[in-house]
C-alpha cells in the first residue's frame, strides 16, 4: 500500500517533467520573432523579406537575417497596419498569399497542453485520494480488492518452528477445504482466531499460509490502515470488507496488527479516538452478524493481546487464541533451513551450530541473518556462503538486537535454567501438583524470562490444605534452586513470591487453615465502592489479629521454603542435569526431567 503511494508521486513528477520539455520544444519550434510594422516595412524595402502570409490583422513570413556570417531565413510576425500592401510587395518581388487566421498548432500548444497537464494531475491526485479512501469517489467495491489475493503462494512449509500453532490451524484448513463436511454434522467453528506472539515470529506468514494451504481467497488489512482514514471511512471499509468476503466464501479475512484498531475503548489520553471506536464498533457488529458456516474465517494477529478491548475477545468473537511463540533451537534450525533454500551454502555450514548461536532470534531475525550472510559473502567475493559469514552476520544482528530488545546473556540464561528446573523438580516430587508439560528458557511475553508449563490433570473444585502447601512449594522452587546453585537470589522470582503469598494469605484469612487463628473467616466479600479512592477499608478484626495473620502467613512461606530447599538439595544431581539439558536445548518436555528424576531415585 505504502509503495503504491510513493509510486504515484513519482508518476506525477515524471509527467510534469515530460510536459515541460514538450512545451519547451514546441515554443522553440514556433519561435517567431515579433517585430514592429515599421521594421517590417524597412526590411521589405531593403529586400530582406522572402515570403509572407497575410491575415486580417497579422502578417507572418520569413525574412533574411545575417547571423554569424551566413544569411539565414527566420520566421517573423507583425501586426498589420497598412491595408494596401500588395503594391509594395510586388515592387520588391515577394511571394505573398492571403491566409485565414487559425493558428491551429499554436492553439493546441497554448490551450490543450495546460488542459492535459491539469487533467493529468487531477486524475493522479484523485486516484491517490481514492486509494486512501476506499469507497470515496470511485465505486467502493473495486477499492478494497487491492487487498484481496485470489491465490496465496505461501504454504505451511514456509513457516517452520511453529508446529504447535500449525496444529491448531489444521482444523481451520480442513474446514475451508470442505465446509460441507463440517456443516452437515452441525459442527461449529470458531469465528475468530487470534494469532498472538512477539513481532517477527511469523503470525502474518501463518495467516497467509492457512489461505495458501486451503486455496481460498485471502482478504487482508492492517489495523493501522483503518485508523488513519477520515471519519466514517474506517467503518465503511469494514462493512465493505465483510460484504466482499461473503461473496467470495469460502475465504479468510485477516486483520493484521489488530491492536492498532482494537485498543480498549476509552483508554486514549485524548479521551478516546472517535474514529477508531467507530471502526471497532463496526467490526464487532460485523463479527456478530456473520455466520461462519458460510465459510468465512476471520483471523487477526497481535503482539499486544493485553491491550485489546475485552469485547473483541468475548465468546463468538476472537475466542480462539493461537500462540505463535519464539522458536527454540530446533525451531530455529528448521526456520534456517527454510531461508537457506535459495542460497548457495558452503559445506562447512552446520545449521545446528548456527541455530545454537542465535538464542532469542525470531523467524524474521533468522530470515535477516540468512540474507545478511549472503550479502557478506558477496562482499567477500565468495561463490558460497560459509560459516565465517554466518558468524559475522550473527554478531552484527545480535549487536542490533541487544539495543532493541535485550537478549538474555549467558549468566542470566543459567540462572533462568536453574530457576525453571527448580519449579519443575519440586512439582515432580510432590503429590497433587499439576503435571509439568514443558520447561523452557525462551522468553515469553513481556515479563517472563522462562517458564514452566503446568497443566491441571483434572478439574478441581476442592483443594486440601496439603495441596495448597504443595502449590506454594512449587512457586518457591525457582528461587530455592537459585539459592542452592548460586548462593544468591535474583529478581526473577517476584511473580512466584506474590503467587505463594497469595495462596498463604487465602489459607489464613479465608480457609481457616492456620492453627493459631483457627477456623475463622476474616475476609468479608465487600462490595467495592465506586469510585475506589484507595481509602483504607475498615477491618473486621483487631490490629492484634492482623499481626498474628501476618506472622502466620510468613510462617507458612518460611516452612515451605525450607522444605523446598531440602527437596532440591536431595536431588541436586537431577537439578544440575536438568539445567544443563535445558541450557542446551532451550526447552524440554516435562517427561524428560521426570525420567532423570526416576533414574536418580532408583540408584
Ligand atoms: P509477524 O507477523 O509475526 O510480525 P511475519 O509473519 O511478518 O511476522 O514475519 C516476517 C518474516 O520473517 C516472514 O516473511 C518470514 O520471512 C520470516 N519468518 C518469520 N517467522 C517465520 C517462521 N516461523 N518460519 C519461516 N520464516 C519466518
Ligand atoms: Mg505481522
Ligand atoms: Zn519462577
Amino acid at each position: 500500500m505504502e509503495n503504491h503511494h510513493k509510486f504515484s508521486i513519482w508518476y506525477v513528477l515524471i509527467a510534469i517533467w515530460i510536459v515541460l520539455i514538450l512545451h519547451n520544444l514546441i515554443v522553440q519550434m514556433f519561435a517567431v520573432k515579433h517585430i514592429p510594422y515599421s521594421e517590417f516595412v524597412k526590411a521589405l524595402n531593403a529586400g530582406m523579406v522572402v515570403e509572407v502570409a497575410i491575415g486580417q490583422d497579422r502578417i507572418e513570413g520569413k525574412m533574411k537575417v545575417i547571423q554569424d556570417g551566413p544569411e539565414v531565413e527566420k520566421p517573423f510576425s507583425t501586426v498589420r497596419v497598412d491595408p494596401d500592401l500588395s503594391d509594395l510587395l510586388e515592387k520588391h518581388n515577394v511571394t505573398f498569399k492571403g491566409v485565414i487566421e487559425t493558428h491551429f498548432l499554436r492553439n493546441l500548444a497554448s490551450w490543450v497542453f495546460p488542459l492535459i497537464l491539469f487533467f493529468g494531475i487531477w486524475y493522479v491526485m484523485m486516484r491517490r485520494f481514492a486509494a486512501r479512501q476506499g469507497s470515496f469517489l470511485t465505486l467502493g467495491k473495486k477499492k478494497a480488492k487491492v487487498y484481496m489475493e485470489d491465490e496465496v503462494g505461501v504454504t505451511f512449509d514456509d513457516a517452520a518452528g511453529v508446529d504447535e500453532a500449525k496444529e491448531e490451524l489444521v482444523e481451520v484448513i480442513d474446514f475451508l477445504k470442505t465446509p460441507e463436511k463440517f456443516t452437515r454434522l452441525g459442527g461449529k467453528l470458531p469465528k475468530g482466531i487470534l494469532l498472538v506472539g512477539p513481532p517477527g515470529t511469523g503470525k502474518t506468514l501463518l495467516a497467509r499460509a492457512v489461505a495458501g494451504e486451503s486455496k481460498v481467497p485471502f482478504f487482508s488489512m492492517s489495523g493501522s490502515e483503518f485508523v488513519e482514514l477520515f471519519v466514517g471511512m474506517g467503518a465503511a471499509r469494514v462493512r465493505d470488507l465483510f460484504a466482499q468476503a461473503k461473496e467470495k466464501a469460502p475465504c479468510i479475512i485477516f486483520i493484521d496488527e489488530l491492536d492498532a484498531l482494537g485498543k480498549a475503548r476509552g483508554l486514549g489520553i485524548t479521551g478516546g479516538h472517535d474514529e477508531r471506536e467507530q471502526t471497532l464498533n463496526q467490526l464487532l457488529v460485523e463479527m456478530d452478524g456473520f455466520d461462519p458456516t458460510i465459510g468465512v474465517i476471520l483471523m487477526a494477529a497481535t503482539n499486544r493481546p493485553e491491550i485489546l478491548d475485552p469485547a473483541l475477545l468475548r465468546p463468538g468473537r476472537f475466542d480462539r487464541h493461537v500462540l505463535v511463540d519464539r522458536p527454540d533451537k530446533r525451531g530455529r534450525e528448521e526456520i534456517l533451513m527454510v531461508h537457506l533454500k535459495g542460497i548457495v551454502v558452503d559445506k562447512d555450514v552446520e545449521v545446528e551450530i548456527v541455530a545454537g548461536m542465535t538464542p532469542g532470534f525470531v523467524g524474521a531475525d533468522l530470515a535477516n541473518l540468512a540474507n545478511e550472510a549472503t550479502l557478506l559473502a558477496v562482499r567477500h567475493n565468495k561463490d558460497k556462503v560459509g560459516m565465517a559469514e554466518f558468524q559475522e552476520a550473527v554478531e552484527r544482528i545480535v549487536a542490533g538486537l541487544e539495543k532493541k530488545n535485550r537478549l538474555i546473556n549467558k549468566m542470566e540464561r543459567e540462572i533462568v535454567a536453574y530457576h525453571e528446573v527448580g519449579h519443575a523438580l519440586v512439582a515432580l516430587s510432590l503429590p497433587g501438583t499439576d503435571t509439568v508439560r514443558k520447561i523452557s528458557i525462551i522468553p515469553r511475553g513481556v515479563a517472563a524470562l522462562g517458564y514452566t508449563l503446568q497443566v491441571p490433570t483434572e478439574d478441581r473444585f476442592l483443594m486440601t490444605k496439603s495441596e495448597l502447601l504443595n502449590k506454594i512449594c512449587v512457586a518457591l522452587g525457582g528461587r530455592a534452586a537459585e539459592e542452592i546453585q548460586f548462593q544468591d537470589v535474583s529478581t526473577g522470582a517476584h511473580n512466584d513470591l506474590s503467587r505463594a503469598t497469595d495462596i498463604a494469605r487465602s489459607m489464613v484469612k479465608q480457609y481457616g487453615m492456620s492453627p493459631k487463628l483457627g477456623n475463622v473467616y476474616f475476609e468479608k466479600d465487600r462490595q467495592r465502592q465506586f469510585p475506589d479512592l484507595g481509602m483504607p477499608s475498615a477491618k473486621d478484626y483487631s490490629e492484634q489479629t492482623a499481626q498474628v495473620m501476618d506472622s502466620e502467613i510468613k510462617a507458612i512461606i518460611d516452612s515451605q521454603y525450607e522444605a523446598v530447599k531440602e527437596i532440591l538439595s536431595k536431588h541436586k544431581n537431577v537439578l544440575d542435569e536438568g539445567a544443563a539439558l535445558v541450557l542446551k536445548e532451550e526447552s524440554i518436555e516435562g517427561d524428560r526431567l521426570k525420567k532423570l528424576l526416576e533414574a536418580h531415585q532408583k540408584t
